[in-house]
């Protein structure tokens, strides 16, 4: 246990002591039970394995300054399960027992959560998925609620840096009408060869346009995309993407800053007017883009010549940071601490 190198973790399974699970039969959901056991015994007609129904979720539990853990804005964690459950017709975990669980599970692993100052934390991983069997496709009756942790190193191994993006056409990551709002692993299934294709061309990862026109910008890769621009932070408004709490708590932290908040529909071309673009959610906070290439229009739209991060960028970053690490007041009620 000592020897967790933290400055050098990857972003990678490590075995923690425990993990929490909670089963859902006859129409309600059990008691937290405490696991140290990292397998499940699935029946194999699950519905989690055929039909996928399955959803997650991620968050981090920070050291901060004063020594004491800090979660990062869990009500909104809760409150996106439900919906993605919902979409995918599971049963719903209530957002008291979600905290709960959350709460023990970083407590029970206290001994896991990396020192403050070394860039690492601990990255929870609630799952929910269908566990009786069933052989048409119809929802299960049963559900198992389950969180693990496991620390994570620093997403920026030399520094906050930008990397670039690239638009492929021929791939969507859901349907507009369709779970791109869920966070669901059907969704990440449907983006792994695009994925790949992108990081095989030394991308970082894929730009989506809207599926339905291929007109306006929807995600980078597993992340939303907002740009800057005279001061103002703008951010695709779509039917197939993924609400993002960084994404939501960057635009309170921008008007804050006094800049002005769009969020609307951003047709491809207007990365073209950006000064500065990046990519948001809870790995990295913020992935600053160097660059986006549109292979098929032989185009590219460069936000950085040298690779630096864009000076609005990096003040959210480092703004988002310090409310996490409790460098800066909590001024919103975003952070729970683990007592
Ligand atoms: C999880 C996720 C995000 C980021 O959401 P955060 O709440 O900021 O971590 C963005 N896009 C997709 C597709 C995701 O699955």
């Amino acid at each position: 246990m000592n020897t967790i190198d933290w400055k050098n973790l990857a972003f990678g399974y490590i075995k923690t002591d425990y993990n929490i699970r909670c089963s859902y039969k006859d129409g309600k959901w059990g008691d937290l039970e405490v696991s140290e056991s990292e397998y499940l015994n699935l029946h194999m007609a699950a519905t989690c394995l055929h039909y996928g129904q399955e959803a997650f979720e991620g968050l981090k539990a920070f050291r901060g300054v004063d020594g004491k853990i800090r979660i990062f804005r869990l009500d909104e964690n809760a409150k996106r399960l439900a919906s993605s459950c919902k979409g995918i017709m599971m049963a719903e975990i209530p957002a008291q027992k979600f905290q709960e669980a959350v709460l023990k599970v970083v407590k029970m692993n206290e001994r896991f959560v990396p020192p403050y100052g070394s860039g690492a934390s601990l990255y929870i991983r609630p799952l929910l998925i269908g566990t009786s069997a069933q052989v048409g496709v119809k929802p299960a009756s049963e559900y198992e609620f389950i969180i693990f942790v496991t620390p994570v190193g620093p997403y920026f191994k030399g520094g906050f840096n930008t990397t670039p993006f690239v638009i492929l056409r021929e791939y969507d990551r859901a349907a507009p009408l369709g779970t791109g709002t869920y966070k669901i692993g059907g969704n990440y299934a449907a983006s792994l060869v695009a994925g790949q294709r992108a990081y095989d061309l030394g991308y970082s990862a894929v730009f989506y346009l809207d599926a339905k026109e291929k007109k306006y910008i929807d995600e980078c890769g597993a992340a939303n995309f907002f740009g800057i621009k005279n001061n103002t932070y703008i951010t695709p408004k779509s039917t197939s993407i993924l609400p993002s709490i960084t994404n939501k708590s960057l635009m309170v932290l921008a008007e804050e800053l006094g800049m002005k908040v769009e969020r609307r529909h951003i047709p491809v071309e207007e990365l073209a007017t950006f000064e500065e673009a990046g990519a948001c959610g809870t790995a990295a906070v913020i992935s600053p883009i160097q660059r986006i290439d549109d292979l098929d229009e032989n185009k590219s739209y460069v936000f950085s010549k040298d690779g630096t991060p864009g000076a609005i960028c990096e003040k959210l970053y480092n703004k988002i940071r310090a409310i996490q690490l409790g460098e800066e007041e909590d001024k919103y009620g975003w952070i729970t601490i683990v007592e």
